[in-house]
C-alpha cells in the first residue's frame, strides 16, 4: 500500500490534518493507496509557498523560465513507463495507450509552452493623432488548476504548463480519483530545478479542498476540466470574486457519417472515436448519425468490430479496452443501459458487464455497447454519459442531420465524414460546437484554440489563447 503526499514548496508533506482517502484499482476493483485528504490548512501552507516563489519566478528570464519547462518535460519522458504504468492501474486504461497517447502528451504540454513563452507577444496599436498604445500582459499571480480523472496526467499538465510559463505559481488539484502521476510530477519538477513555492499540488476531493480552492481570494484564475455541473458550482461560488474563470466542460459529441464518405477509414475512426478509453474521453463520438443509404451496412461492419473489442487486464501490453475508472461510474453506465432499454432502444451489442479471470475478477468492466431506436430526445441521447455506450440513429439529408445534431444541451466537439467539399464546409459553418473535425478525429495541433460552447464551458484553452487567459492584460497609451 502506498500513500501519496502532497507535494508543497518543493518537498512532499502529508495533509495537516492526517487524514487520508482510499485510492482504487479500477481493475482490480481493490483498494492499492491512500490519498491526503487534504483542507484548507494545506491549502493556506500552498499559499504562503507561493506567495513566497512569486517574485522571483515571475521576473525569472523568459529563457530560464523556457529551460526549467523543457527540462520538466524531458523528466517526464525519461519516467515514461514508470508514468505510464502508474496511470493504467490508477485509471485502467489500456497501458498501451498510457505509453503512447497520455504520456507522450504530457511532455508536449511542457515542451510547448516551453517555447510559446518565448514567442508570446503582445499587440501595439498605433493612432493617427501621435499616439501609442501597447499591451502589456502581466502573470497573474497564484492561480488554481483543477484537473479530472480521465486523462490524468495530460490534462493535468495541460493547464499547469501554461500557467507556468506565463510567470504565475500554480496550486493544482488532480481528481481524487486519479492522483498517481499528479504526485509523481512533484519529483520531476523538483528534479527539473523549478523553484520551490512555484507549483504546488494539494490532493482530496472536490467538495474539502477543490471548492477551497476556488473559494480562496488569493487564488486569482481558476483553470478547472470537470464536469458540467461541477463547472456550474464552481462559476457561481467564484462569481462575487470576479476571478478569472476558464471552463472545460462535458460533452455528447455527434459523428455525421455521409453516404459519400470513405467508408472504411470512417468505420475505423469513428470507431476509435466511440471507445478508445473505454469512451471516457470528452471529444469522443457518442451519438452517430448515418445517412440512410449507409446506415445498415455501417452498423453490421461496426458492430462486428465492437464484438471483437474484447475487455482486458489494461496492464497487458495487447490490451486494447480497460476498466472502467470506478465502481460509481460503473453502475451510472449501467443504469444508462437500462434507461436506453426501457425508452425502447435496441442493444445492437454489448451492454452487459464483463467479470475477467485472474487478478482482475472484482474489476470494473463492460462490454463495448451499440445502442440505436432511440429518439433524439431520449436521455441517453441528451446525456452525457462518458463511457463505452454508443447510439446510432439514420437521416434523410442534411437538414435533417445538421437539426439532430445541433440538438443538444452541449457544444463540444463533432465529426463529420464526407468527401463533398461544400458540405463540408457547410457543416463546419453551422454546427454549434467549438471544435470541428472534418475526415479525423482528435487530431491536434496544440496551437489551436480548444474548448466548447453552450454547457460544455466558457473561454479557450490550447497556443496563445492559454497564454491569454493566464495572463492579465494592461493597455498603456502613450502620447508623443
Ligand atoms: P468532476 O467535475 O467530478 O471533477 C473534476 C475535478 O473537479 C476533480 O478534481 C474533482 O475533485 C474536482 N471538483 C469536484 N467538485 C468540485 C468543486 N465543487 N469545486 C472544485 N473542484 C471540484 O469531473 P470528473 O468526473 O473527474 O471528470 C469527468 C468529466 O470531465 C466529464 O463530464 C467530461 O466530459 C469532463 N471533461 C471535459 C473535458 C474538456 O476538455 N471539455 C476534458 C476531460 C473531461
Amino acid at each position: 500500500m502506498e500513500t501519496l503526499a502532497n507535494f508543497i514548496n518543493g518537498k512532499y508533506c502529508p495533509p495537516v490534518n492526517q487524514r487520508y482517502i482510499d485510492n482504487m484499482e479500477p481493475a482490480t476493483g481493490l483498494v492499492y493507496g491512500q490519498i491526503p485528504n487534504s483542507d484548507a490548512d494545506d491549502l493556506e501552507l500552498a499559499i504562503t509557498a507561493a506567495e513566497m516563489a512569486l517574485p522571483a519566478w515571475r521576473e525569472l528570464a523568459l529563457e530560464q523560465r523556457a529551460d526549467i519547462l523543457v527540462k520538466i518535460a524531458q523528466g517526464i519522458e525519461d519516467n515514461l513507463d514508470k508514468l505510464a504504468l502508474a496511470e493504467a492501474i490508477d485509471n485502467g486504461k489500456p497501458i498501451s495507450l498510457a505509453k503512447s497517447i497520455d504520456i507522450p502528451r504530457a511532455a508536449s504540454n511542457f515542451k510547448f509552452f516551453a517555447h510559446a513563452c518565448s514567442q508570446f507577444a503582445s499587440e501595439a496599436h498605433a493612432m493617427t493623432n501621435s499616439a501609442i498604445n501597447y499591451t502589456l500582459r502581466q502573470p497573474i499571480g497564484i492561480v488554481g488548476c483543477i484537473s479530472p480523472w480521465n486523462l490524468p496526467l495530460y490534462l493535468f499538465t495541460w493547464k499547469i504548463a501554461p500557467a507556468l510559463a506565463a510567470g504565475n505559481c500554480v496550486i493544482a488539484k488532480p481528481s481524487e480519483v486519479t492522483p498517481k502521476t499528479a504526485y509523481l510530477l512533484g519529483e520531476i519538477c523538483q528534479q527539473a530545478g523549478l523553484p520551490k513555492g512555484v507549483l504546488n499540488i494539494l490532493h482530496g476531493t472536490g467538495k474539502n479542498i477543490g471548492s477551497v480552492i476556488c473559494a480562496h481570494p488569493k487564488v486569482k484564475a481558476i483553470s478547472f476540466t470537470g464536469g458540467t455541473k461541477t463547472g456550474a458550482a464552481i462559476a457561481s461560488q467564484v462569481a462575487s470574486q470576479f476571478k478569472k474563470l476558464s471552463l472545460e466542460l462535458g460533452g455528447k459529441n455527434p459523428a455525421l457519417i455521409f453516404a459519400d464518405c470513405d467508408f472504411d477509414s470512417t468505420l475505423n475512426e469513428v470507431f476509435r472515436a466511440s471507445f478508445a478509453n473505454q469512451g471516457q474521453i470528452c471529444l469522443c463520438s457518442s451519438r452517430l448519425y448515418i445517412e440512410h443509404s449507409v446506415y445498415d451496412k455501417f452498423k453490421a461492419a461496426l458492430v462486428e468490430k465492437a464484438k471483437a473489442l474484447i475487455p482486458q487486464d489494461p496492464l497487458l501490453e495487447n490490451s486494447k479496452m480497460g476498466a472502467i475508472v470506478s465502481l460509481d461510474h460503473l453502475n451510472k453506465i449501467k443504469h444508462s443501459i437500462e434507461q436506453a432499454k426501457q425508452a425502447g432502444g435496441t442493444i445492437l451489442c454489448g451492454g452487459e458487464q464483463v467479470q475477467l479471470t485472474g487478478r482482475c475478477t472484482q474489476g470494473y468492466f463492460l462490454q463495448p455497447t451499440l445502442i440505436e431506436n432511440l429518439a433524439n430526445d431520449a436521455l441517453c441521447n441528451q446525456e452525457e454519459i462518458f463511457g463505452p455506450m454508443i447510439t446510432l440513429q439514420p437521416f434523410d439529408n442534411d437538414k435533417q442531420a445538421l437539426t439532430l445534431a445541433n440538438d443538444s444541451q452541449y457544444g463540444l466537439a463533432a465529426t463529420v465524414w464526407t468527401n463533398n467539399l461544400t458540405r463540408a464546409h457547410h457543416f463546419a459553418e453551422q454546427l454549434h460546437t467549438g471544435i470541428v473535425w472534418i475526415n479525423c478525429w482528435l487530431l491536434r495541433d496544440l496551437r489551436t484554440p480548444f474548448g466548447g460552447m453552450k454547457h460544455s464551458g466558457l473561454g479557450r484553452e490550447g497556443g496563445n489563447e492559454a497564454m491569454r487567459f493566464f495572463t492579465e492584460t494592461k493597455n498603456v497609451c502613450i502620447k508623443y
